[in-house]
């Protein structure tokens, strides 16, 4: 999924509007808890058994093929497929490879199965120098520093002033800069908020962009930021995200304004910065809570040295298509699409995600193969075309999807429907008997999807975690903006959703979007098949079906297929 949930920073405050990048990882324990008492809905009761051709589609399906190439891009080989390296390049032509092999004809541009996208990319360089005082901080651990960052090279020197909350405002009848020189300082300023303030007044008061200003419009050079973690999203989760390479669109305007530098310090380097005063930082903090003025000059000097390397590079999706046999309808296609990238190697370290999402990637090729094998005539392919859309550049920002909506290599009116496969690791518990289908509520797709999720014995499973609102955090939401229905499927074994608990959070603490994304040997594998097979009957019956599906009228995705109509803001 695309890093965290952006209702995560929102709660934030100061950092959200910084930010450009949602940034939060915590599927929380209590979302988890909640989900335990999900259990089956399904509002129809008598679901058509498959039929046989379906069936024998099904049967195609290998097993073998999920395993081979989810671990083979998970494997070191392809350096965790970062978008715009070469680990990505390696596996964007592995797949285009497999598609061809497949028997998939190429769908991407110029007659081939690739989409060459341009990205920037930003990365913080080791060289890059932080002191306070005596003291050098590390980069990634004592401090990072917010994008988006303006200049290869920032160079800024300043001594140290703690500004409490960087507040000023009438109504609240506060001015934490009050007697305070910041003229060529680096300034400190507290995220969160003080004990008993009227929070909706609060939340006025600290608007990013009005602190900012009044921060750097007093001429400081630097600005810090400390009590930034929470206990939903610690410091450390925070800097994990933020200290890796950066990567969006080429095409992105640069921001608007050199802003200085603004950094995100920890407790524990604030201490450091607080070394040899006659309070502690920690104390500090207790009495900021408290209202009472901790504004000060600290008497000490910070030392910034940021370099930053910058590059432009290209990263491909990859698309292929198997076309169908109608003579009117296969100029309309489905679409199967599953985002290949991963975290790449970053500092050093390779993020392989293997579940997220190898899996996904391996899943649409091996229905790709099933269906090829299954309708090997031309005659009797299914009626609508199929198209296969491995996206890159998801994880940084749904860039590869949103991109081939905005560039399609199939006329958008004509997208049936998309089918995403994104997971976080639950198909893999063992026998598939649960499948979520997210956003199955919102169009046509919800009636096909429930039904072929019963002809195949399996249950349909409400969204155990509805709180991450993770309907718009993958690569169908593309799809969904531009008026196309689309389903994201995620399969669990049988039992209560609250079996799933302690692994899935596990595996979120330690293994998402983490250089332990990987295979694992008590992987079962049949579960991946069964949502497969899931899948691809519900892209069959889609093909087949004489009109396209349809939104829900009352659905707030409802728009016409390539609607220029903007959404609301998720
Ligand atoms: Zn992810």
């Amino acid at each position: 999924m695309n890093s965290l949930s952006r209702s995560h920073f929102r709660r934030g405050g100061f950092l959200s509007a910084l930010l450009p990048i949602s940034l939060a990882i915590t599927l929380s324990s209590v979302t988890f808890a909640q989900a335990g008492t999900a259990s089956a809905v399904s509002t129809r009761n008598t679901a058509p058994a498959l039929t046989a051709t379906e069936k024998k589609a099904a049967a195609r399906v290998k097993l073998e093929t999920i395993r081979d190439i989810t671990t083979t891009l998970s494997s070191p080989e392809f350096e965790g497929r970062g978008t715009g390296q070469p680990g990505a390049d390696r596996a964007a032509h592995y797949l285009a490879d497999r598609f061809a092999k497949v028997g998939l004809k190429p769908a991407g541009e110029n007659g081939t199965y690739l989409q060459a996208i341009k990205f920037k990319s930003a990365q913080v360089l080791p060289e890059t120098s932080v002191r306070v005082g005596d003291a050098a901080l590390k980069h990634g651990e004592d401090y990072v520093i917010l994008p988006p960052y303006t200049s290869e090279q920032v160079d800024a020197t300043g001594g140290i002033v703690f500004a409490g909350y960087g507040v000023v405002s009438r109504e609240l009848k506060r001015d934490d800069l009050a007697g305070l020189e910041l003229k060529d300082k680096v300034v400190i300023i507290l995220s969160g908020q003080p004990d008993g303030v009227d929070a909706a007044a609060w939340k006025r008061a600290t608007n990013p962009q009005v602190r900012a200003v009044n921060i750097f419009g007093r001429g400081a050079v630097a600005m810090i930021v400390a009590n930034a973690g929470t206990s939903a999203q610690p410091f450390s989760t925070i800097a994990n995200y933020l200290s890796r390479r950066r990567v969006s669109l080429a095409s992105a305007p640069p921001p608007m304004f050199k802003v200085p530098p603004v950094l995100l310090l920890s407790n524990t380097a604030m201490e450091k910065v607080f070394a040899g005063s006659e309070i502690t930082y920690a104390q500090t903090l207790e009495k900021a809570k408290t209202s009472a003025v901790v504004s000060r000059d600290l008497g000490k000097t910070a030392t910034l040295a940021l370099r930053i390397k910058q590059e432009v590079t290209t990263s491909n999706n990859v698309v292929g298509v198997l076309e169908g046999s109608d003579a009117k309808l296969k100029e309309e296609a489905v679409v199967f699409s599953a985002h290949y990238d991963a975290y790449g190697l970053d500092n050093g370290r390779i993020y392989p995600g293997a579940a997220d999402n190898a899996l996904g990637t391996a899943t649409i090729t091996a229905i790709a193969e099933a269906l090829v094998k299954a309708f090997s005539t031309p005659a009797s392919r299914p009626r609508r075309s199929i198209i296969f859309l491995s996206v890159t550049g998801e994880e940084y920002g749904l860039f590869g999807s949103e991109y081939w909506v905005q560039h399609p290599t199939w006329p958008l009116e004509k997208v049936a429907a998309d089918i995403n496969f994104f997971g976080i690791g639950t198909v893999v518990y063992g026998p598939v008997k649960r499948v979520v289908g997210f956003g199955a509520e919102h169009s046509d797709l919800g009636n096909v999807f429930e039904d072929v999720v019963a002809a195949t014995a399996n249950v349909v499973t409400p969204d155990p975690m509805p709180e991450e609102n993770a309907f718009v955090r993958s690569d169908h939401y593309a799809f969904v903006k531009k008026g196309v229905p689309a389903l994201m499927l995620l399969g669990g074994p049988a039992g209560d959703v609250s079996l799933w608990i302690p692994r899935a959070r596990k595996w979120l603490e330690t293994d998402y979007h983490s250089p332990s994304d990987t295979v694992k040997p008590d992987w079962n594998w049949t579960g991946p098949q069964t949502l497969a097979q899931v899948g691809m009957i519900v892209g069959l019956r889609v093909a087949n079906t004489e009109a396209m599906p349809m939104w829900r009228t009352t659905s707030p995705f409802n728009r016409p297929r390539n609607s220029l109509k903007s959404l609301p803001a998720n």
